[in-house]
């Protein structure tokens, strides 16, 4: 069943590619706007393949250069196709990123999870003890946090390795990547009670700051995940903007504190790059989303905004 699911869509990848919608969308609908993609932890020569084929066809602008424009209101200053590359959580394997920025002078921003940068702490949804992180994601915090502790497994454990880049990594890199906040140990936020959401959007900017000296104005949120409880607690911590993880553009007029981002999955060939950066699949994935996924994209009890969830990327 698998198989035969994995073959329909490969075929769906090679009629959308050959259709030449992905250019149409393109020069249509994202040539006045700004696309946000977000990758994780992708092998170099595939990050370097992307970065070609992106670049020549986009604009890669800096996060920077569009809140600058957003803050004048007046988007004439970002060139047509304007694109944001992203990478969430700061993974060790990022580092490799510094050469190719460097190769094809294109600006990128990493979101870090600050408790976990600089440490041999784990990223939880990666403890191999896991059959599936999943369905952790939409328990409590507390209860997350239970079930993983019995499998042997806390936030804060020290492992013999590290999985997320050093300070003296960071450092490094800060003259050609801008890092961002991604919380300090990079929970669901819309799990969180108050306590626990409030911590984790205040302390991963002011650890960032403190530690490594970095300028934080901007988080992502873990898994796409958050609520109108967590924007407040973003702009109260004094926070820029907020990024998602779902589908669709930016103009002048998308809300700074949900900005639109499109997940790039890390291994994707050059056909689902072309799909995805275009914003058809993610269109398509939220068009058509299965009963069981639209159980997830649910309507925050407490804030009637929506959880947005539906990507299943970190
Ligand atoms: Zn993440």
């Amino acid at each position: 069943m698998i198989f035969i699911k994995k073959i329909g869509i490969e075929i769906l990848v090679t009629i959308l590619y050959y259709s030449g919608i992905p250019s149409l969308f393109r020069e249509l609908i994202q040539k006045n706007r700004v696309t946000i993609l977000f990758f994780h932890d992708p092998k170099v020569s595939i990050a370097s393949r992307n970065f070609r084929w992106l670049s020549d066809r986009y604009n890669i602008i800096s996060l920077d250069h569009y809140l600058a424009a957003r803050k004048k209101g007046d988007m004439r200053t970002l060139p047509p196709k304007s694109m944001i590359i992203t990478f969430d959580d700061g993974h060790i394997g990022n580092y490799e990123l510094l050469r190719l920025v460097k190769e094809y002078n294109i600006p990128i921003t990493i979101f870090l999870c600050s408790g976990i940068v600089n440490t041999n702490r784990h990223y939880w949804f990666k403890y191999s003890e896991l059959d599936s992180s999943d369905s952790l994601k939409i328990l409590s915090n507390q209860k997350r946090l239970n079930i993983l502790s019995e499998s042997g497994f806390y936030p804060e454990k020290e492992f013999g390795y590290p999985q997320a880049l050093s300070k003296d990594q960071i450092l490094e890199m800060q003259e050609y990547v801008n890092f961002q906040a991604h919380t300090v140990f990079h929970p669901c936020l819309p799990r969180c009670n108050d306590e626990e959401a409030r911590f984790e959007i205040e302390q991963s900017k002011k650890q960032l700051e403190q530690d490594i000296g970095l300028a934080i104005n901007a988080l992502a949120y873990p898994n796409g995940d958050y609520c109108a409880r967590d924007i407040q607690f973003l702009q109260n911590a004094g926070y820029s903007c907020g990024l998602n993880g779902g589908h669709g553009f930016n103009n002048e007029k998308t809300d700074l504190y949900s900005l639109n981002r499109l997940p790039i999955g890390d291994g994707d060939n050059i056909k689902l790059l072309a799909i995805k950066a275009s914003g058809i699949w993610a269109f398509l994935k939220f068009f058509f989303r299965t009963p069981k996924t639209r159980s997830t994209t649910q309507m925050s009890k407490k804030t009637g905004t929506p959880l947005y969830s539906e990507t299943g990327y970190i």
